[in-house]
């Protein structure tokens, strides 16, 4: 195939597995403890603010355990190489991308490390904790909650991702299970509209079938692999 000249890439729990972030169906941790509709929606957090800002507070403090890995790093040097576009969008709330040296970053279901303001609706940077509700860095209201997309929520910046899928000439699906809407989607947008599709995985998912190409494996070996394949080196 011709080499590409845009790329958008979207990651997933499989890459921050391997840094040994505690994810949404890993066994053992902070997941295992709670039921997501108390943690991961609207309603829950409307139930018992304390328990979710608590939960968030508490996964924002462990990422300081967890340290980028090779997956993470070779797609910041993909990012600084690449002569063509390229997009890097995440469903990871981490930060491992930025600290593995990514630049841009579009996290669509948003951050640890970000506040959003209940009243006046900005996103702030945050590294502290919420629980003791801190004030909002904008309009001092002290409405903060986690700047994350719970289930039932629109996730950020779908218009710009939508027109990359259908401009770019090469997805790639990194670390996902292929089973969340609309992110199990990308793969069909892209299709139609005449791109090659290409999963790294761990192991096949949901969505394998839908790809032209898989290749499986950890995120630390065929994440680097392939970026040295689009680099030429
Ligand atoms: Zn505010």
């Amino acid at each position: 195939m011709a080499a590409p000249r845009s790329i958008v890439i979207l990651t997933g729990a499989g890459i921050s597995a391997e840094s040994g972030i505690d994810t949404f169906r890993s066994a053992g941790g902070l997941w295992e403890q709670h039921r997501v509709e108390d943690v991961a929606t609207p309603e829950g957090f409307a139930r018992n603010p304390d328990l979710v800002l608590n939960f968030y507070d508490m996964r924002r403090a462990a990422l300081a355990a967890v340290e980028p890995n090779p997956a993470h790093r070779a797609l910041a040097r993909l990012e600084r190489e690449f002569a063509g576009e390229l997009l890097l969008i995440t469903q990871n709330v981490d930060d491992l991308h930025e600290r593995g040296g990514s630049g841009q970053v579009l996290h669509m279901h948003g951050e640890l490390k970000s506040a959003l303001c209940q009243s006046c609706e900005t996103r702030s940077p945050w590294h502290g904790t919420m629980i003791e509700r801190p004030p909002c860095p904008v309009c001092r209201a002290p409405t903060l909650r986690p700047d994350v997309v719970w289930f039932g929520e629109m996730p950020y910046q779908m218009g710009r991702i939508y027109q990359a899928l259908e401009t770019c000439d090469l997805f790639v699906s990194i670390g996902t299970s292929g089973a969340v809407y609309p992110a199990a989607g990308f793969v069909q947008e892209a299709r139609a509209a005449g791109s090659r599709t290409l999963e790294l995985n761990l192991e096949p998912s949901e969505g394998s079938r839908m790809f032209h190409e898989t290749r499986l494996g950890p995120a630390s070996v065929v994440v680097p692999e392939w970026v040295d394949e689009v680099l030429g080196s």
